[in-house]
């Protein structure tokens, strides 16, 4: 039985990496091959070597395409085998190796914006700007609700492809939308977040809708978009004083976090718009101000997890989850030590 594996990886475009992905006839879907391409047009390679190879990591089934149809993400090699400079998914792996006993869990809220042309989703196409934010988080209506119909089907090949998806909502700006995916452990999360962003931006083709992950797509009193980082371990998720030690250390290494979090972070960790500010570091129950939320239920209850408000939605969530892993896990260790 041949099969159509669609091969999707993450290249080298700088500031913030593109998904790119090209079609593989398989014979056999339970022998997915290393495959390779060109990185000398991915920023990847230079012409006069320009092989780059592709490793699976990770397969589901093609909801669009159905049938036995796979996805397929990967890591980028170099053509030694050893990981390409832009494959970020090999240091949260190892550093998985270290921690993984304290096992660790991520949910994250994945907040995206719709743009038709050069207008987003909502905004008038003469120009101008939509009624100031406030009807449209979780509206309903034509008045204030914009792309709904992607929303919908990126949900659903979100749950055929049997990703950890654990709801959608829409936004506080006009045609700005939020899924999450988890909880599940840093390299589900990460590999399925970088799925589910291949799935949103190949359904917006067939809506003629593009989507961008840009932390703050208009300038002026218009939210960003962010990719909030909830995180647990399983000390957390059993005592509250583990939540504030890992809170407390995230606040010793902001400065390192925050550059990591993705291109453009300034922009959006304003102090306005529900965010602190890049440069400063709180934590705080129930704050939505705050660089860290530590939601009320965790307080009341003395367990559960915490909620890093700061990562862009243009985040590589490789890099979020092995920075959050590595700094809390660190100290939790030693707390118990
Ligand atoms: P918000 O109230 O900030 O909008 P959401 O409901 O959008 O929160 O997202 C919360 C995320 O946190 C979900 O993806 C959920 O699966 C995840 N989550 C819940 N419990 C935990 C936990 N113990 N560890 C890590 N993530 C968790
Ligand atoms: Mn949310
Ligand atoms: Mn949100
Ligand atoms: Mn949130």
């Amino acid at each position: 039985m041949t099969i159509k594996a669609e091969y999707i990886w993450i290249d080298g475009t700088e500031p913030s990496p593109l998904l790119r992905s090209k079609t593989k006839i398989v014979n056999n879907p339970h022998e997915l091959p290393i495959w390779g391409f060109d990185g000398s047009s991915t920023n990847q390679a230079p012409g006069k070597a320009s092989d780059c190879v592709l490793k699976p990591v990770f397969s589901c089934p093609d909801p669009i395409r159905g049938g036995n149809h796979l996805l397929v993400m990967n890591e980028v090699l170099l053509t030694d085998m050893t990981p390409h400079p832009t494959n970020t998914r090999r240091a949260l792996a190892e550093t998985m190796e270290k921690y993984a006993d304290q096992e660790p869990w991520f949910g994250i809220e994945q907040e995206y914006t719709m743009f038709k042309g050069s207008r987003p989703l909502g905004f008038p196409e003469s120009g101008g700007y939509p009624g100031a934010q406030g009807p449209y988080y979780c509206g309903v209506g034509a008045d204030d609700i914009y792309g709904r119909p992607v929303v919908e089907a990126h949900m659903e090949a979100c749950l055929q492809a049997g990703l950890n998806l654990s709801g959608i909502n829409a936004e506080v700006m006009p045609g700005q939308w939020e899924f999450q995916i988890g909880p599940a452990s840093p390299l589900e999360v990460s590999d399925q977040l970088w799925l589910a962003r291949w799935l949103l931006h190949r359904i917006g083709e067939d809506f003629g809708i593009s989507i961008t992950l840009h932390p703050k797509p208009v300038r002026g009193d218009w939210n960003g978009a962010g990719a909030h980082t909830n995180f647990s371990t399983r000390a957390m998720r059993e005592s509250y004083d583990a939540v504030i030690t890992a809170a407390e250390a995230l606040g010793k290494n902001a400065d390192h976090h925050v550059l990591n979090y993705g291109d453009g972070i300034e922009q959006r960790l304003t102090g306005q718009h529900e965010t602190a500010p890049y440069n400063e570091f709180n934590y705080g129950v129930s704050d939505r101000g705050a660089s860290v939320r530590i939601p009320w239920q965790v307080e009341k209850e003395g367990r559960g997890y915490l909620e890093d408000r700061r990562p862009n939605a243009n985040c590589d969530p490789y890099t979020v989850t092995r920075l959050i892993v590595d700094t809390c896990c660190a100290a939790l260790a030693s707390a118990t030590a």
